[in-house]
């Protein structure tokens, strides 16, 4: 079978970026399993139900389609052929996708759609729960991880980027450090290093610095 990479973390982390990097620089399938717990949030926000409302919740993840466009930066997304592309990374979507991801439809629904991907060929997967759920037989399980704050400042710097800088580090901080704790404390899947994976710390660490780590432990 095709080789198959799982690499978990916290928010903010570098994930997507290293991701990318790595699937590119390997000829294999970016895999953004965040964007996709965020496409279902948009469109459970879009359509006015109440985010705790679990069967209306359960009822729109089993009809929507979505739609990943890996070759594009950043990647796209569609969701019942809208693409949502920009509209996932808003700050109500950032909000509220810890609570839609904690649902266990919403999770059984994408992650059989995430092993999907594995099934046709070789993936870089991202996510929470890649190495200890999707993939568990994975050939190699990164874990990574930063201090809050330097997860709070790349966070910042990427919104300054895009213009959208309207966002104290204060607020930047609170925001990530309440997303963890939801998603290391749900009770299904919850992030969590998994046993055979190898963390990498990536505090002052460049991207190319943290690709080619990844690079060389996966030709070992
Ligand atoms: O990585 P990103 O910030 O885009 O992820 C958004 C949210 O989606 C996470 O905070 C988490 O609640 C959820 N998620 C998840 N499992 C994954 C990927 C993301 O629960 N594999």
């Amino acid at each position: 079978r095709q080789p198959i990479l799982a690499i978990d973390g916290p928010a903010g982390a570098g994930k997507s970026t290293v991701t990318r990097q790595v699937a590119e620089r390997l000829n294999l399938l970016f895999l953004d399993t965040g964007a996709m717990y965020r496409a279902v949030t948009w469109l459970v926000l879009e359509s006015g139900i109440d985010i705790e409302d679990e069967p209306a919740v359960a009822e729109l993840v089993h009809q929507c389609q979505i739609e990943l466009v890996p070759q594009k930066d950043p990647l796209g997304i569609l969701i019942n052929g809208r693409d949502v592309t920009a509209e996932i990374r808003s700050s109500q979507v950032t909000a509220n996708v810890s609570a839609i991801a904690a649902q266990p439809v919403v999770r059984q629904c994408l992650v059989e759609q995430q092993q999907a991907y594995g099934r046709t060929g070789g993936v870089v997967a991202e996510g929470r729960d890649i190495g200890t759920y999707v993939f568990p037989d994975a050939e190699l399980k990164i874990f990574l991880t930063a201090s809050v704050k330097e997860r709070s400042q790349r966070r910042q710097l990427e919104l300054q980027q895009k213009g959208l800088a309207d966002i104290s580090l204060e607020q930047i901080e609170q925001e990530i450090a309440e997303r963890d704790h939801k998603d290391s404390t749900r009770s299904i899947a919850p992030l969590r290093k998994a046993p055979d994976a190898i963390e990498i710390q990536t505090d002052g660490l460049t991207i190319e610095q943290v690709t080619e780590q990844i690079i060389r432990l996966y030709h070992q």
